[in-house]
């Protein structure tokens, strides 16, 4: 019996393992100490109660005869994935609910989509960047060649003359770890190079809930998108059902890859593999983008969106360089004084009691950066801040 040898490839998911474990060795040194968390990328904030009632209303249908549901559609249940096409419009863009496949999850779907894809192509991905589409992509055989996000390029790199041909491209906006958000000017060079090296963009929109004013939410405002992408979506970050799971992923009828339909290999793939979202959860995610659930989610954004700003206020006054704060969730700072990312971790624990993440887990060009998010709760935020703040004057 052989194993895929490519797992082999895969470094050891160090990250968040070493976050813990030094977290609890200072925890036993200083047991005292009260340590905030300002690393995780999860959600605090309860779901809203247009999606909770709606679940209600759900199980209890399940427990009726005549209401009662077995199997999902593979894809979503028309009225899910209606939903999602009018939360489209609603930016005038036009998605069909038959190009909108709801799953349990964008990491799920961002995985899954590379069956449909031959072994041994190559992806072009930017470094730093969720670590999903690297790993996913070792676990396929494919060849990877990274593209550099860097202070130069506002961490958002675009293609030139010099970016070599690539089969899937990989593009996360607004960016996990980053917090940077490409502008439609940026999206269209990726169009173009997509379209002229016949390569398709794998956009992930996970974080599209926190963009504001001009800014793109899907790569299919952009002319041409719709030959060339795929988009990934999903209600974790936008309406907190990180733990309930629901996502969708939106592959165009125009797109096409050796002659075949993306649509039709995305659906086959679906049905074989998938057996859909449970109609409670399709209930919830339908209400939570309704317009009353959009209002009661655009609060929780909005509280999260305050964290952000508490946070890089306090960056700005001290003159850390940093990207994110604003369209996004993610502080992204350049450790201080030249620091690394892990020493930078190691200082803010000991002198401040706060935990953040170690930019140096999202690729070679997050050495020396850190990543904190604004998921947590307002007044340990403010709290972390001020420890912060303090622990940086006595540094720079
Ligand atoms: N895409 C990005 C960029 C993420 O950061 C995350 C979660 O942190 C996901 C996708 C996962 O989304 P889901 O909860 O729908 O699986």
């Amino acid at each position: 019996m052989k194993i895929n040898a490519n797992f082999q490839k895969m470094k050891p998911s160090y990250l968040f393992s070493e976050i813990a474990k030094r977290t609890a060795e200072f925890r036993a040194q200083e047991p005292d100490k009260d340590i905030i968390r300002l690393g995780i990328g999860d959600v605090t904030r309860p779901l809203c109660p247009a999606a909770v009632e709606a679940g209600k209303r759900a199980a209890d249908e399940m427990g009726v005869a005549e209401t009662f549901r077995g199997y999902a559609p593979d894809g979503g249940y028309p009225f899910i994935r209606e939903a999602v096409s009018r939360y489209y419009a609603r930016r005038g863009v036009s998605v069909a609910a038959d190009e909108i496949f709801v799953s349990d999850g964008a990491k799920c779907d961002v995985g899954n989509i590379l069956d449909i894809f031959a072994p041994g192509i190559t992806a072009l991905i930017p470094d730093p960047v969720y670590p999903v589409y690297v790993d996913t992509n070792i676990m396929a055989g494919n060849n990877i060649v990274y593209i550099s996000g860097s202070a130069d390029n506002g961490f958002l790199p675009v293609p030139d003359e010099n970016t070599p041909p690539a089969d899937l491209i990989y593009l996360c906006s607004p960016n996990n770890p980053t917090g940077a958000v490409y502008n439609a000017g940026q999206l269209a060079k990726w169009i173009d190079y997509a379209r002229n090296c016949g390569g398709v963009i794998l956009f992930d929109a996970a974080y599209e809930g926190f963009v504001e004013g001009g800014l793109p939410h899907s790569i299919f405002e952009i002319e041409g998108a719709r030959e060339c992408a795929i988009e990934f979506c999903s209600l974790s970050k936008t309406a907190g059902f990180t733990g309930t799971r629901c996502a969708y992923t939106v592959v165009p009828k125009e797109l096409n890859a050796d002659g075949v339909s993306l649509n039709a290999l995305w659906a086959r793939r679906t049905a074989t593999k998938f057996n859909g979202v449970s109609y409670i959860i399709q209930r919830m995610a339908e209400a939570a983008l309704s317009e009353k659930g959009l209002a009661q989610i655009a609060e929780n954004l909005d509280y999260y969106k305050e964290n952000a700003r508490v946070i890089s206020s306090a960056l700005d006054e001290l003159g850390v360089e940093y990207t994110g704060g604003k369209n996004s969730p993610y502080i992204w700072l350049k450790c201080p004084n030249g620091m690394g990312s892990w020493e930078f971790f190691d200082l803010l624990l000991k002198k401040a009691g706060v935990v953040g993440t170690p930019g140096a887990g999202f690729g070679v060009n997050g050495e020396g950066y850190f990543r904190l998010t604004a998921f947590g709760d307002r007044d340990r935020t403010i709290e972390a801040v001020k420890r912060i703040e303090k622990a940086l004057r006595e540094e720079i």
